[in-house]
Protein backbone atom coordinates (compact mmCIF):
# COMPACT_ATOMS: atom_id res chain seq x y z
CA UNK A 1 0.00 0.00 0.00
CA UNK A 2 1.00 3.26 -0.63
CA UNK A 3 1.59 6.24 2.21
CA UNK A 4 0.45 9.38 1.62
CA UNK A 5 2.21 12.08 3.38
CA UNK A 6 0.26 15.25 3.76
CA UNK A 7 1.61 18.63 5.40
CA UNK A 8 -1.50 20.73 7.20
CA UNK A 9 -1.10 23.87 8.74
CA UNK A 10 -2.51 23.77 12.35
CA UNK A 11 -4.02 27.26 12.58
CA UNK A 12 -5.60 26.89 8.29
CA UNK A 13 -7.05 22.98 7.89
CA UNK A 14 -7.12 21.79 4.49
CA UNK A 15 -10.47 20.60 4.94
CA UNK A 16 -10.49 18.46 1.81
CA UNK A 17 -7.66 16.64 3.10
CA UNK A 18 -9.15 16.51 6.81
CA UNK A 19 -12.20 14.69 4.64
CA UNK A 20 -10.21 12.12 3.12
CA UNK A 21 -8.42 11.15 6.10
CA UNK A 22 -12.10 11.28 8.09
CA UNK A 23 -13.45 9.41 5.39
CA UNK A 24 -9.94 6.49 5.64
CA UNK A 25 -11.21 6.24 9.22
CA UNK A 26 -14.67 5.44 8.81
CA UNK A 27 -14.26 2.75 6.00
CA UNK A 28 -12.04 1.58 8.89
CA UNK A 29 -8.71 2.23 7.75
CA UNK A 30 -6.12 3.83 9.75
CA UNK A 31 -4.66 7.29 9.71
CA UNK A 32 -1.87 8.66 11.50
CA UNK A 33 -1.52 12.53 12.89
CA UNK A 34 0.02 14.57 15.30
CA UNK A 35 -1.10 15.12 18.85
CA UNK A 36 0.84 17.28 21.16
CA UNK A 37 2.31 14.59 23.21
CA UNK A 38 3.62 12.21 20.52
CA UNK A 39 1.63 11.16 16.80
CA UNK A 40 -0.80 8.77 17.18
CA UNK A 41 -1.82 5.99 15.02
CA UNK A 42 -5.66 6.12 14.62
CA UNK A 43 -8.76 3.87 13.53
CA UNK A 44 -12.05 3.31 14.90
CA UNK A 45 -11.89 2.77 18.42
CA UNK A 46 -15.59 0.98 18.40
CA UNK A 47 -14.56 -1.18 15.31
CA UNK A 48 -12.72 -4.63 16.53
CA UNK A 49 -11.30 -4.65 13.03
CA UNK A 50 -9.45 -1.40 13.05
CA UNK A 51 -7.61 -2.43 16.23
CA UNK A 52 -6.76 -5.69 14.81
CA UNK A 53 -5.31 -3.33 12.05
CA UNK A 54 -3.32 -1.28 14.19
CA UNK A 55 -2.18 -3.92 15.95
CA UNK A 56 -0.70 -5.39 12.82
CA UNK A 57 0.53 -1.94 11.05
CA UNK A 58 2.73 -1.32 14.78
CA UNK A 59 3.85 -5.16 14.80
CA UNK A 60 2.32 -4.97 18.50
CA UNK A 61 1.15 -7.47 20.75
CA UNK A 62 -2.66 -7.68 20.59
CA UNK A 63 -2.84 -7.61 24.67
CA UNK A 64 -1.21 -3.83 24.89
CA UNK A 65 -4.20 -1.55 24.73
CA UNK A 66 -5.06 1.37 22.84
CA UNK A 67 -5.78 5.14 24.21
CA UNK A 68 -9.41 6.16 23.02
CA UNK A 69 -9.42 10.02 21.64
CA UNK A 70 -12.66 11.92 22.19
CA UNK A 71 -13.01 15.89 21.43
CA UNK A 72 -16.43 15.86 23.81
CA UNK A 73 -16.86 14.70 27.51
CA UNK A 74 -20.27 13.68 25.77
CA UNK A 75 -18.22 10.44 25.10
CA UNK A 76 -17.75 9.44 28.69
CA UNK A 77 -21.25 8.00 28.32
CA UNK A 78 -20.66 6.08 25.46
CA UNK A 79 -17.62 4.45 26.29
CA UNK A 80 -17.31 4.23 29.82
CA UNK A 81 -19.83 1.98 32.13
CA UNK A 82 -19.20 4.25 35.71
CA UNK A 83 -17.67 7.55 35.72
CA UNK A 84 -17.07 8.88 38.99
CA UNK A 85 -16.94 12.85 39.61
CA UNK A 86 -13.52 13.02 39.51
CA UNK A 87 -13.22 12.25 35.77
CA UNK A 88 -15.22 15.40 35.24
CA UNK A 89 -12.91 17.75 37.36
CA UNK A 90 -10.09 16.26 35.40
CA UNK A 91 -11.51 16.95 32.17
CA UNK A 92 -12.68 20.54 32.93
CA UNK A 93 -9.13 20.93 34.64
CA UNK A 94 -6.24 19.24 31.90
CA UNK A 95 -8.79 18.84 28.72
CA UNK A 96 -7.92 18.83 25.80
CA UNK A 97 -4.43 17.88 27.28
CA UNK A 98 -2.19 15.29 27.61
CA UNK A 99 -3.91 13.10 30.71
CA UNK A 100 -5.38 9.99 30.19
CA UNK A 101 -7.95 8.45 32.39
CA UNK A 102 -8.81 4.62 32.41
CA UNK A 103 -12.41 4.01 33.41
CA UNK A 104 -14.92 0.67 33.44
CA UNK A 105 -15.49 0.24 29.87
CA UNK A 106 -19.35 0.28 28.29
CA UNK A 107 -20.14 -2.77 26.18
CA UNK A 108 -19.78 -0.78 23.01
CA UNK A 109 -16.22 -0.69 23.53
CA UNK A 110 -14.69 -4.08 21.95
CA UNK A 111 -12.08 -6.36 23.81
CA UNK A 112 -9.92 -5.51 20.77
CA UNK A 113 -9.59 -2.31 21.57
CA UNK A 114 -8.77 -2.43 25.34
CA UNK A 115 -6.05 -5.31 25.05
CA UNK A 116 -8.93 -7.81 26.51
CA UNK A 117 -9.34 -5.50 29.89
CA UNK A 118 -12.84 -4.09 31.65
CA UNK A 119 -11.03 -0.77 31.14
CA UNK A 120 -10.84 1.94 28.45
CA UNK A 121 -8.37 4.77 28.03
CA UNK A 122 -9.52 7.83 26.96
CA UNK A 123 -7.91 11.32 26.42
CA UNK A 124 -9.10 14.57 24.90
CA UNK A 125 -6.11 16.00 23.06
CA UNK A 126 -5.03 19.55 22.17
CA UNK A 127 -3.60 19.74 18.86
CA UNK A 128 -6.49 21.22 16.89
CA UNK A 129 -5.59 18.93 13.96
CA UNK A 130 -6.44 15.69 16.20
CA UNK A 131 -9.82 17.38 17.61
CA UNK A 132 -10.44 18.48 13.77
CA UNK A 133 -10.06 14.57 12.94
CA UNK A 134 -12.31 13.39 15.50
CA UNK A 135 -14.62 16.04 14.71
CA UNK A 136 -14.52 15.31 10.90
CA UNK A 137 -14.74 12.17 10.88
CA UNK A 138 -17.56 12.00 14.34
CA UNK A 139 -15.25 8.78 15.39
CA UNK A 140 -13.75 7.79 18.90
CA UNK A 141 -10.09 7.22 17.58
CA UNK A 142 -8.29 4.31 19.06
CA UNK A 143 -4.85 5.73 18.97
CA UNK A 144 -1.59 4.38 20.13
CA UNK A 145 2.10 5.89 19.34
CA UNK A 146 2.54 5.64 15.93
CA UNK A 147 5.97 3.76 15.93
CA UNK A 148 6.58 0.26 15.22
CA UNK A 149 6.20 -1.59 18.65
CA UNK A 150 9.37 -1.15 20.97
CA UNK A 151 10.84 1.80 18.69
CA UNK A 152 10.97 5.29 20.20
CA UNK A 153 7.69 7.56 19.77
CA UNK A 154 7.13 9.37 16.92
CA UNK A 155 7.44 13.17 17.53
CA UNK A 156 7.49 14.03 13.86
CA UNK A 157 5.49 12.96 10.71
CA UNK A 158 8.97 11.39 9.31
CA UNK A 159 9.52 9.37 12.42
CA UNK A 160 5.98 8.04 11.38
CA UNK A 161 6.81 7.79 7.38
CA UNK A 162 9.89 5.87 8.66
CA UNK A 163 8.50 3.29 10.87
CA UNK A 164 4.98 2.57 9.22
CA UNK A 165 5.68 3.75 5.77
CA UNK A 166 3.76 1.18 3.02
CA UNK A 167 1.82 -0.07 6.09
CA UNK A 168 -0.87 2.71 6.28
CA UNK A 169 -2.42 5.25 3.41
CA UNK A 170 -2.27 8.26 5.14
CA UNK A 171 -0.27 10.71 7.30
CA UNK A 172 -0.78 13.85 8.88
CA UNK A 173 2.14 16.04 8.94
CA UNK A 174 1.39 18.81 11.30
CA UNK A 175 5.48 19.26 11.84
CA UNK A 176 7.27 18.70 15.42
CA UNK A 177 5.05 17.69 18.38
CA UNK A 178 5.17 20.23 21.37
CA UNK A 179 5.25 17.72 24.31
CA UNK A 180 7.16 15.12 22.95
CA UNK A 181 6.47 12.25 26.08
CA UNK A 182 3.12 10.08 25.96
CA UNK A 183 0.11 11.62 28.33
CA UNK A 184 0.58 10.66 32.00
CA UNK A 185 -2.28 7.66 32.53
CA UNK A 186 -4.05 8.10 35.32
CA UNK A 187 -5.83 4.74 36.15
CA UNK A 188 -9.79 5.79 37.96
CA UNK A 189 -10.95 2.07 37.68
CA UNK A 190 -10.31 1.01 41.26
CA UNK A 191 -10.30 2.20 44.95
CA UNK A 192 -7.47 4.89 45.19
CA UNK A 193 -6.32 6.55 41.59
CA UNK A 194 -3.14 5.49 40.21
CA UNK A 195 -1.28 6.73 37.70
CA UNK A 196 0.46 4.04 35.01
CA UNK A 197 2.51 6.28 33.24
CA UNK A 198 3.98 9.63 34.20
CA UNK A 199 3.56 12.26 31.97
CA UNK A 200 3.76 16.13 31.44
CA UNK A 201 0.74 16.60 34.36
CA UNK A 202 2.61 15.58 37.28
CA UNK A 203 0.90 14.02 40.59
CA UNK A 204 1.37 17.35 41.86
CA UNK A 205 -1.18 18.82 39.70
CA UNK A 206 -3.58 16.02 40.18
CA UNK A 207 -3.34 16.26 43.49
CA UNK A 208 -5.85 19.06 43.32
CA UNK A 209 -8.45 16.91 42.38
CA UNK A 210 -6.91 13.81 43.15
CA UNK A 211 -5.63 14.46 47.06
CA UNK A 212 -4.52 10.67 47.47
CA UNK A 213 -3.34 9.76 43.67
CA UNK A 214 -0.03 7.53 43.98
CA UNK A 215 2.26 6.09 41.50
CA UNK A 216 1.51 2.29 40.82
CA UNK A 217 4.41 0.48 42.21
CA UNK A 218 5.53 -1.26 39.02
CA UNK A 219 6.65 2.36 37.64
CA UNK A 220 8.77 2.75 40.68
CA UNK A 221 10.65 -0.02 40.22
CA UNK A 222 14.65 0.13 38.66
CA UNK A 223 13.71 -3.22 36.58
CA UNK A 224 11.09 -4.53 34.37
CA UNK A 225 9.14 -6.74 36.56
CA UNK A 226 6.83 -9.04 34.99
CA UNK A 227 4.66 -9.90 38.18
CA UNK A 228 3.55 -6.01 38.52
CA UNK A 229 2.09 -5.31 35.01
CA UNK A 230 -1.09 -7.05 35.29
CA UNK A 231 -2.79 -3.06 35.40
CA UNK A 232 -1.04 -1.78 32.60
CA UNK A 233 0.11 -4.56 30.27
CA UNK A 234 2.49 -1.74 28.32
CA UNK A 235 4.89 -1.93 31.38
CA UNK A 236 6.09 -5.14 30.20
CA UNK A 237 7.36 -5.04 26.61
CA UNK A 238 10.55 -2.99 25.46
CA UNK A 239 10.18 0.32 24.91
CA UNK A 240 11.36 3.41 23.50
CA UNK A 241 14.64 1.75 22.16
CA UNK A 242 17.29 2.68 20.02
CA UNK A 243 19.11 -0.34 17.96
CA UNK A 244 22.80 0.62 20.12
CA UNK A 245 23.05 -0.40 23.57
CA UNK A 246 22.18 2.64 26.06
CA UNK A 247 23.39 3.07 29.32
CA UNK A 248 22.51 5.78 31.62
CA UNK A 249 24.53 7.26 34.78
CA UNK A 250 23.25 8.87 37.73
CA UNK A 251 25.00 11.17 40.22
CA UNK A 252 26.56 14.64 40.73
CA UNK A 253 26.77 16.10 37.27
CA UNK A 254 30.93 15.90 37.46
CA UNK A 255 31.10 12.43 38.12
CA UNK A 256 28.75 11.20 35.40
CA UNK A 257 30.78 13.54 33.06
CA UNK A 258 34.08 11.86 34.21
CA UNK A 259 32.77 8.05 33.86
CA UNK A 260 31.20 8.92 30.51
CA UNK A 261 33.97 9.69 29.31
CA UNK A 262 35.95 6.65 30.68
CA UNK A 263 33.26 4.20 29.75
CA UNK A 264 33.04 5.88 26.06
CA UNK A 265 36.61 6.26 25.60
CA UNK A 266 37.09 2.23 25.94
CA UNK A 267 34.62 1.31 23.81
CA UNK A 268 36.36 3.68 20.77
CA UNK A 269 39.30 1.56 22.25
CA UNK A 270 38.31 -1.09 21.17
CA UNK A 271 36.66 0.01 18.02
CA UNK A 272 32.73 0.70 17.99
CA UNK A 273 31.04 3.09 17.36
CA UNK A 274 29.73 5.60 20.03
CA UNK A 275 27.71 8.36 20.87
CA UNK A 276 26.63 10.59 24.06
CA UNK A 277 23.61 11.66 24.93
CA UNK A 278 24.11 15.12 26.81
CA UNK A 279 22.51 18.25 27.54
CA UNK A 280 22.95 21.73 26.19
CA UNK A 281 25.14 22.79 29.53
CA UNK A 282 27.49 19.48 29.47
CA UNK A 283 28.21 18.94 25.61
CA UNK A 284 31.26 20.56 25.60
CA UNK A 285 33.10 18.16 28.53
CA UNK A 286 32.82 15.37 25.35
CA UNK A 287 35.08 17.39 22.51
CA UNK A 288 36.60 14.01 21.01
CA UNK A 289 33.35 11.92 20.92
CA UNK A 290 30.35 12.40 18.93
CA UNK A 291 27.74 13.52 20.82
CA UNK A 292 24.26 14.79 21.21
CA UNK A 293 22.48 17.32 23.38
CA UNK A 294 18.60 16.47 24.02
CA UNK A 295 18.27 19.87 25.33
CA UNK A 296 19.29 22.42 28.49
CA UNK A 297 18.81 20.88 32.24
CA UNK A 298 17.37 24.58 33.08
CA UNK A 299 14.09 23.86 31.18
CA UNK A 300 13.63 20.23 31.14
CA UNK A 301 10.66 20.62 28.40
CA UNK A 302 13.37 20.95 25.83
CA UNK A 303 14.29 17.96 26.69
CA UNK A 304 11.33 16.33 26.80
CA UNK A 305 10.32 17.43 23.01
CA UNK A 306 14.01 16.32 21.82
CA UNK A 307 14.61 12.87 24.02
CA UNK A 308 12.88 10.92 21.01
CA UNK A 309 13.81 12.34 18.04
CA UNK A 310 17.73 12.11 19.63
CA UNK A 311 17.25 8.50 20.34
CA UNK A 312 16.38 7.87 16.63
CA UNK A 313 19.10 9.97 15.63
CA UNK A 314 21.70 7.62 17.19
CA UNK A 315 19.87 5.00 14.98
CA UNK A 316 20.66 7.01 12.64
CA UNK A 317 24.46 7.04 12.56
CA UNK A 318 24.74 3.67 13.35
CA UNK A 319 25.78 4.25 17.13
CA UNK A 320 26.54 0.28 18.68
CA UNK A 321 27.28 2.43 22.53
CA UNK A 322 25.29 4.97 24.06
CA UNK A 323 25.99 6.71 27.03
CA UNK A 324 23.45 9.21 28.36
CA UNK A 325 23.44 11.57 31.43
CA UNK A 326 20.25 11.13 33.83
CA UNK A 327 18.25 13.97 34.28
CA UNK A 328 16.09 15.66 37.54
CA UNK A 329 13.16 13.66 38.96
CA UNK A 330 11.60 17.09 39.06
CA UNK A 331 8.44 17.70 37.58
CA UNK A 332 8.45 16.51 33.63
CA UNK A 333 12.01 15.26 34.50
CA UNK A 334 10.57 12.52 36.26
CA UNK A 335 8.34 10.99 33.15
CA UNK A 336 11.99 12.02 31.10
CA UNK A 337 13.59 9.24 33.24
CA UNK A 338 10.73 6.86 32.76
CA UNK A 339 11.26 6.99 29.08
CA UNK A 340 15.21 7.15 28.95
CA UNK A 341 15.28 4.09 31.51
CA UNK A 342 13.16 1.78 29.52
CA UNK A 343 15.33 2.99 26.56
CA UNK A 344 17.88 1.68 28.25
CA UNK A 345 16.23 -1.53 29.32
CA UNK A 346 16.54 -0.51 33.25
CA UNK A 347 20.71 -0.24 32.70
CA UNK A 348 21.66 2.56 34.60
CA UNK A 349 24.49 2.82 37.28
CA UNK A 350 25.14 5.34 39.97
CA UNK A 351 28.47 6.91 40.26
P1 LIG B 1 0.95 4.17 23.78
O1 LIG B 1 0.47 5.54 24.07
O2 LIG B 1 1.35 3.89 22.41
O3 LIG B 1 2.07 3.75 24.70
O4 LIG B 1 -0.26 3.17 24.03
C1 LIG B 1 -1.24 3.32 24.96
C2 LIG B 1 -0.82 3.05 26.37
O5 LIG B 1 -1.95 3.18 27.21
C3 LIG B 1 -0.26 1.67 26.59
O6 LIG B 1 0.97 1.75 27.28
C4 LIG B 1 -1.29 0.97 27.43
O7 LIG B 1 -0.75 0.04 28.32
C5 LIG B 1 -2.02 2.11 28.12
N1 LIG B 1 -3.43 1.75 28.31
C6 LIG B 1 -4.40 1.82 27.39
N2 LIG B 1 -5.56 1.34 27.87
C7 LIG B 1 -5.32 0.94 29.12
C8 LIG B 1 -6.12 0.35 30.13
N3 LIG B 1 -7.40 0.05 29.94
N4 LIG B 1 -5.52 0.07 31.31
C9 LIG B 1 -4.22 0.37 31.49
N5 LIG B 1 -3.41 0.92 30.58
C10 LIG B 1 -3.95 1.21 29.41
MG1 LIG C 1 3.63 3.68 22.49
Amino acid sequence: METKLVSLDRENIDMTVMEEAAELLRAGELVAFPTETVYGLGGDGLDAAAAQRIYAAKGRPSDNPLIVHIADTDAFSVLAREVPEEAYLLAKRFWPGPLTMILKKSGRVPAATTGGLETVAIRMPSDEIALSLIRTSGIFIAAPSANASGRPSPTKAEHVYEDLQGKIPMILDGGAVTIGLESTIVDLSGEVPLILRPGYITPEMLREILPNVAYDPAILKKTADPTLVAKAPGMKYRHYAPKGNLRIYEGSLDAVVAKIREEAAKKVAEGYSVAILASEETKGYYPEFVVRSVGTRAQEETVAANLFDTLREFDHMGARFIFGECFSREGIGHAIMNRLLKAAGYQMETV
